[in-house]
């Protein structure tokens, strides 16, 4: 730490990411794709080499293209979509947009959304999950806002019925909610992006990072009434106009525009996921029902940072949540390839017995 650290930001606790590595590693520790991005984001960057000389310029600050590609295959309005440099960032202008004292989310869920009230000098106020980590609506009565919820949650995997979400809407409309849908393309009947017409309290933010491929790139959107994008632009605008370069523009059109290839990497990912899954269960895990492209497990007399030290040591790395008390005893494993899965299974095997 430097002397010349302000006080405000001494304080801060960062978010911690999980670990990134070039160790050869089985990598099943951040929710990561297994498959590359759509094949007409090669040939976007292809085209990028002849057109290097573009990057003199800056990008396009409304990234107009970019969100009408997002509006059409997501039939709304360009006025309803906003994008930026992934969800992380979006998520830290709603909080600095719309949180005056305090923000709600569960106990349980996305860490960041502690460190973000807390740059945005905000409290916040953690509202527990049910015994069985599932979203009681009911307890979120009376809650001024804003409410953070994302759907399906991190690290469990469940999903909340879109009529519960709804429950949060009606209850009081002059209370936000954000869903943060990062998941949802694993799960896309549960979106709540058809609710939007009817509620202007609501904001959904999503990214490219799961499900697209992407988490290289940076890419993340939402959706809101024209009303809460233009305030998001307002903080935008203030901070980082260009917040998303050429070549993330150019690359995030080619990938909306493939919704074929999306589909298929989804359903070979949830197939890959059930016979994990199962395989979990066959080893004696107790697997919370996921609605992602990951799974949360713990396993009875199962000490949970020694198998995830284990599987460490045995060159497989998947996610461990030390400081969060409830769940100190599950481990949280991202979903790869079948051979990924089956190899995973087999080191877990001989770990345990
Ligand atoms: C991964 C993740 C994000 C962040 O995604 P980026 O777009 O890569 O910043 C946001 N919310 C949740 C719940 C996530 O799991």
């Amino acid at each position: 730490m430097s002397r010349f650290l302000n006080k405000r930001t001494e304080e801060l606790t960062p978010y911690v990411p999980g670990e990134q590595t070039h160790r050869k590693v089985l990598k099943l520790n951040t929710n990561e794709s297994p498959y590359p991005p759509s094949p007409e984001v090669g040939k976007v960057l292809d085209f990028y080499k002849s057109v290097y000389k573009d990057l003199r310029l800056y990008p396009d600050p409304e990234a107009f293209a970019l969100r009408d590609v997002i509006s059409d295959v997501n039939r709304t309005d360009v006025s309803r979509v906003f994008v930026g440099g992934g969800s992380d960032e979006i998520l830290g202008y709603a909080f600095m947009a719309f949180c005056e004292s305090d923000a709600y989310f569960p106990d349980i869920t996305y860490g960041f959304y502690r460190v973000f009230a807390n740059l945005a000098g905000v409290a916040s106020r953690e509202i527990p999950l049910k015994e069985d980590f599932t979203i009681n609506p009911d307890d979120y009565n009376g809650v001024r806002g804003p409410i953070i919820i994302a759907n399906p949650n991190a690290p469990t995997g469940i999903v909340l019925p879109q009529k519960s979400i709804e429950t949060l809407l009606s209850a009081d409309k002059n209370r936000l909610v954000i869903v943060d849908e990062a998941y949802i393309d694993f799960s896309p009947q549960n979106t709540c992006l058809p609710l939007l017409a009817k509620y202007d309290n609501l904001l959904i933010v999503r990214t490219c990072s799961k499900s697209y491929g992407l988490a290289g790139m940076r890419i993340g959107y939402a959706f809101g009434s024209p009303e809460l994008i233009s305030d998001l632009n307002r903080v935008k605008y203030s901070f980082n106009p260009y917040n998303l370069d050429r070549v993330s523009i150019t690359v995030g059109i080619a990938a909306f525009r493939d919704q074929t290839y999306l589909r298929e990497t989804v359903s070979k990912i949830t197939k890959t996921r059930e016979y994990t899954a199962q395989a979990l269960s066959d080893l004696g895990f107790e697997v919370l029902p996921s609605a992602a492209n990951f799974v949360f497990a713990r396993r009875e007399n199962t000490d949970a940072k020694r198998l995830y030290e284990q599987l460490r040591e045995q060159g497989v790395l998947i996610r461990y949540f030390a400081n969060v008390p409830r769940i100190t005893d599950f481990l949280r494993i991202s979903i790869g390839k079948d051979t990924d899965m089956k190899r995973f299974i087999t080191v877990l095997k001989g770990l345990l017995s």
